[in-house]
C-alpha cells in the first residue's frame, strides 16, 4: 500500500561547519516531528558522521532517516547523495576525504561536531570540510549511483554552488535523479525558469533548527527507500511526488 510520506532530504547537523551548533540529533529530531516530517536525509558537506547519532535520535520520534552527504565537487557543484545503507555514505565519505586537501579553520569556517545521539560531543572533525573535493561532477554522480545511491542536484535556483551557478546549464550526459529547488523559489516558478525532464523537489537545505519545515516534499511511495524513491521520481507503479 502506498503511504504518503513528507519529506525533507537536506539537513545539515553540527558537523557542518555553517551550521548552528544546536542542529544536534535530538533538536532536529525533535523540530522534524513538530513539523511531521516522516523522512529525513541527513547531508553534512562532504561527510556522514552524525548519521548514526541522528538515526537513533530520529528513531525514538519515529522519524526515518536516509542516510547522505551534501558532496562539493571540482566545479564547486553542491550534489545530495542519499542512501538506504550508512555504510554506504560512509564509503562514498571514505573516497571524499581521499580527495579533500586541507584542514579546518575552526576561528574562520566554525566548528565541526561529531556527536552521539545525546548530543554529547565525540570528537572535532578535522577536514575542510567547507572546501571543494577534487571529485568532477560526472565522477561524483558516478560514484554515488555505484553506490547504488540517489544524485540530487542542490538548490539549482541559487546564485552558488549550483549547477546552474556554476556550468550555466544542466548537462543531458550527466545522470542526475533530480533537482532540488530552495524553499525561496515556488516549483511553477522553477519549471518556467529551469525547463528540464527531471524531476524537482524542495527541501529546506536547514542550517538552523527554525528553518526544519521551511521546504518539504511528499513521496507516494510504499517504503522509505531509494528504490520506492527513484520510482516516485519516475511516476512507476503509481509512485509519485506531490508538492
Ligand atoms: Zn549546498
Ligand atoms: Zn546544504
Amino acid at each position: 500500500m502506498l503511504k504518503r510520506i513528507k519529506a525533507d532530504f537536506h539537513i545539515h547537523t553540527c558537523l557542518s561547519p555553517c551550521a548552528d551548533l544546536e542542529m544536534s540529533p535530538q533538536n532536529i529530531a525533535s523540530q522534524a516531528k513538530t513539523e511531521n516530517i516522516d523522512l529525513l536525509g541527513i547531508c553534512d558537506h562532504n561527510s556522514a558522521e552524525n548519521v548514526s547519532a541522528l538515526k537513533k535520535a530520529a528513531n525514538k520520534f519515529k522519524i526515518q532517516v536516509l542516510p547522505g552527504i551534501e558532496v562539493t565537487t571540482q566545479e564547486e557543484i553542491h550534489i545530495l547523495a542519499l542512501f538506504n545503507k550508512t555504510s554506504s555514505a560512509f564509503e562514498l565519505q571514505e573516497i571524499i576525504y581521499q580527495n579533500l586537501p586541507g584542514e579546518n579553520d575552526e576561528e574562520t569556517f566554525g566548528m565541526q561536531v561529531v556527536v552521539n545521539e545525546k548530543g554529547e560531543v565525540l570528537h572535532f572533525n578535522k577536514h575542510l570540510l567547507i572546501g571543494a573535493t577534487s571529485l568532477s561532477l560526472e565522477k561524483t554522480v558516478h560514484l554515488i549511483h555505484s553506490l547504488d545511491g540517489l544524485a540530487i542536484a542542490a538548490h539549482i535556483d541559487r546564485p552558488t554552488f549550483s549547477i546552474i551557478s556554476q556550468l550555466g546549464f544542466i548537462p543531458d550526459s550527466i545522470e542526475i535523479d533530480a533537482l532540488e529547488i530552495s524553499p525561496l523559489t515556488s516549483i511553477s516558478e522553477a519549471k518556467k525558469r529551469y525547463p528540464s525532464k527531471l524531476p524537482m523537489v524542495c527541501f529546506s537545505d536547514s542550517h538552523f533548527l527554525k528553518e526544519i519545515g521551511n521546504g518539504t516534499t511528499f513521496f507516494y511511495i510504499e517504503t522509505s527507500s531509494i528504490q520506492e524513491i527513484k520510482k516516485a521520481f519516475l511516476n512507476q507503479e503509481g509512485r509519485k511526488i506531490v508538492h
